[in-house]
């Protein structure tokens, strides 16, 4: 595992990110990186597996948004990314993160797969297709055992919040969901805390990880 302790410039024009993206963020008002999207930004855009590590609030979501964005195929309609999240109202947040983000950009379809609401209705959404899934464990386990949630494109894992997803009991869900994703998949994990139980998934399911880690008062 290397680290990445070099800051960057924090435009992000900088870093060669598709057009429409970049008139999106300062329509947004995003002006510039906030540091752990600086510190990561490069190597997600390099195809690199990357752990980020960084307080609440910290831009997290931008950070691996904008490199999920970015690799999208949007002209080819499978499931090519996915992000998993801890809590519906996370996975509801992530979403609406990744749709402002592509604002503009036209026919990209985030569908959200959480528990809570009924399964019926979502193997319906997923018969339609999309090209981003966002969802809990429990529930995107429960598809990918029925068969229900095709990963065969998938080129691109998030795991958002894993130190929570651990502590909220869903090792188990999470091996069995990776194990059923292609192996050539480039995957992220994102973190507010790095707690040993990180380590060793981060060991089982990513390749050469480039660790990231912004200290709390950068
Ligand atoms: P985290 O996942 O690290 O807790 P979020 O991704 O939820 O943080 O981001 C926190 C807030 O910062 C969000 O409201 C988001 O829209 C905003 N934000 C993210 N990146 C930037 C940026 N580069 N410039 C301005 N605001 C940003
Ligand atoms: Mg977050």
């Amino acid at each position: 595992m290397s680290t990445n302790t070099t800051t960057s410039s924090l435009a992000f024009t900088s870093l060669g990110l598709k057009q429409d993206l970049v008139k999106n963020l300062s329509s947004l008002g995003y002006e510039q990186m906030t540091p752990i999207q600086a510190k990561t930004l490069p190597e997600l855009l390099n195809g690199k597996d990357v752990i980020g590590e960084a307080k609440t609030g910290s831009g997290k979501t931008a950070a691996f948004g904008l490199a999920l964005l970015n690799k999208l195929e949007v002209k080819r309609f499978r499931i090519q990314s996915m992000v998993l999240c801890p809590t519906r109202e996370l996975a509801d947040q992530v979403a609406k993160e990744l749709r402002k983000l592509a604002r503009g950009i036209h026919n990209i379809k985030i569908l959200t797969l959480c528990g809570g609401t009924p399964f019926g209705p979502q193997i319906g959404s997923l018969e339609h297709g999309a090209h981003i899934i966002v969802g809990t464990p429990g529930r995107i386990e429960e598809h990918v055992i029925k068969g229900t949630l095709p990963l065969e494109n998938l080129n691109l894992l998030v795991l958002d919040e894993a130190d929570r997803m651990l502590e909220m009991g869903f090792q188990a869900a999470l091996d069995n969901i990776v194990g059923r994703t292609p192996l050539d998949r480039q995957t992220l994990l994102f973190s507010a805390t790095f707690p040993e139980q990180i380590k060793a998934i981060s060991d089982s399911i990513m390749t050469d990880p480039v660790l990231v880690k912004v200290a709390s008062n950068e």
